[in-house]
């Protein structure tokens, strides 16, 4: 792959500052018809997120565990990923791994496991407590409605489309303010099986009570309707996959390069100023990048209209997170270890989110892909990935943290006997190696919060009030995770191509 650390050219059609999965969708699809198109990235490697680093004989993914939509399915619209990668005729580089169960839960008394096909989950749970089996289903069935609905806005305009025709997406709209927790309310009465149904609430950041159910429903369909996979050799070949669909076409990689400043002049973006001081041109610039960054640094608010910047400045950004990286030749296997398990201290996730927020969280989740990918690790070995959300604010991280690894490692233990005396490697990062690595400001996981009021029409759009300027990523709409990203750049992508053959 072509990767440089200065540009070729001194004009392009266009920029993407930034190459995590968002940016460098918009960048691959932007390239493939045609426009000539630059990444800049200030990390030696592509994927923000999605990257992986090497320790030893060891291969760590630094963040993703698990993404949904890698195969075609029968879906109109579904295969997300498949499709993209497809599209972009790189489809070839990469190989998913199903992952099923999709996650195994621990609560005090009560083991649980997420088969991973829709079908499955609802029997194997309506059977369990057949007291609730019609609410389960009808709840199940309000999540497919959304991702049909979902699916079908993503295809026009997405969230653009779905306000601008509110009669043809019904489920979006009776749910656009409702939370998980206010949905389950009105269709399981049962607290372990709706502790069941919550368990991957960490993986969008907020509680039942405040994390937004379109969202929660879109991520869950993701992996229980569309298969969870995981990708060999991490989600860093994912990642590399999309920046060699913008490199072969034609497209230019920067790494080690950031963009210092974004140069606008009458209201109008004319291309970027990096660290190294090179001005490169383009009418179009597409920011990755936080959006607080790009807005009050890259650009500078008062190039903004009063009201965008102080409606920005209202959102809630997401909570952080404290990843242990461990490597242990304890005899995992998929018999008796599952690719993502969470361990909780009660059936109450509100209470576990408050420990969190307090800065001691009582729970976490341990993934180990080796059991997907042995080849992460030396034969015998395998990895751990300990996640825990965690606020910026909560401790003084400079300080440092080998209380944090100790705590992990010791409440792991417990569920994984004698896993003290069998580790051969561990490494922590707190929210602020969260921020070095991607700047997101204070490590934010997921951009602006996933509540529901700040997703949709709430989220910020992927235009903005500069021409030219645009976003993709986890800071604008539709929201985070990998899905979330990859629909951003699709809908920043097609925006720009539409705008441009209006023109
Ligand atoms: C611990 C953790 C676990 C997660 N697990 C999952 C999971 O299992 N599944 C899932 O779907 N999602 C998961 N997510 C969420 C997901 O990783 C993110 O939502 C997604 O990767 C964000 O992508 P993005 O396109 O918004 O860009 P980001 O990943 O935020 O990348 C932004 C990029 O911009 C670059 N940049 C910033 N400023 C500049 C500048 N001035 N000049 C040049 N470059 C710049 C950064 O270096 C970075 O590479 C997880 C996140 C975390 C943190």
């Amino acid at each position: 792959m072509r990767f440089h650390t200065e540009s070729l050219r001194d004009t392009y059609d266009a920029i993407v500052v930034g190459s995590g999965v968002g940016g460098l969708t918009t960048a691959g699809l932007l390239a493939r018809a045609g426009r000539s198109v630059l990444v800049v990235e200030r990390h030696d490697r592509v994927g923000g997120y999605a990257h992986a680093f090497r320790r030893g004989r060891y291969h760590f993914d630094s963040a993703v565990h698990l993404i949904g939509g890698c195969e075609p399915v029968a879906f109109k619209g579904g295969g997300q990923i498949h499709n993209l990668l497809t599209k972009l005729g790189v489809r070839d580089q990469v190989e998913f791994n199903r992952i099923d169960p999709v996650y195994s839960a621990v609560y005090p008394g009560m083991v649980v496991e997420a088969p991973g096909h829709l079908d499955d989950f609802v029997e194997l749970y309506a059977n369990e407590f057949p007291s609730e089996a019609k609410g389960l289903r009808e709840f199940f069935q309000e999540c497919l409605n959304i991702r049909d609905e979902t699916r079908r806005a993503d295809q026009l305009e997405g969230v653009l489309d779905a306000i601008k025709s509110p009669g043809r997406y019904p489920t979006l709209m009776r749910y656009r303010r409702a939370t998980l927790a206010q949905v389950l309310d009105d269709h399981i009465e049962s607290a372990e099986l709706r502790a069941v149904i919550c368990t991957l609430w960490p993986y969008l950041g907020l509680p039942p009570s405040r994390v937004s159910f379109l969202y929660f429903a879109t991520m869950l369909m993701s992996y229980l309707a569309d298969g969870a996979y995981y990708c060999r050799g991490t989600f860093q070949k994912f990642a590399e996959a999309l920046a060699s669909a913008v490199t072969g076409a034609g497209g230019e990689v920067l790494l080690r390069s950031s963009v210092r400043r974004i140069s606008v002049d009458d209201s109008r973006v004319t291309g970027v100023i990096l660290e190294n001081g090179q001005r490169i041109s383009a009418p179009l610039v597409v920011s990755n990048a936080d959006m607080r960054q790009t807005v009050e640094e890259l650009v500078g608010a008062d190039a903004f209209p009063n009201r965008y910047v102080s409606r920005m400045r209202r959102l809630k950004p997401s909570v952080s997170a404290y990843v242990t990286y461990l490597a242990t030749d304890l005899p995992l296997s998929k018999q008796n270890t599952s690719h993502e398990t969470f361990l909780y201290a009660s059936l109450d996730h509100e209470a576990a989110y408050r420990t969190a927020l307090a800065g001691q969280p009582n729970w976490l989740s341990v993934t180990v892909p080796t059991i997907a990918d042995p080849a992460l690790a030396p034969a015998g070995e395998h990895l751990m990935i300990i996640t825990t959300l965690i606020p910026f604010g909560a401790h003084d991280w400079r300080a440092g943290s080998q209380w944090m690894v100790d705590g992990m490692i010791d409440h792991v233990a417990r569920h994984f006997p004698g896993l003290r005396d069998h580790i051969s490697f561990a490494e922590g990062a707190s929210p602020r190696t969260m921020e070095r690595y991607t700047r997101n400001r204070d490590g934010a996981l997921y951009g602006w919060e996933v509540s529901s009021a700040q997703v949709g029409p709430g989220r910020s759009p992927n235009v903005s009030p500069i021409a030219g300027l645009h976003f993709a990523g986890h800071w604008t709409q539709p929201g985070a995770g990998i899905y979330g990203v990859v629909s951003s750049g699709i809908q920043t992508a097609r925006a720009i191509l539409a705008q441009r053959a209006n023109e």
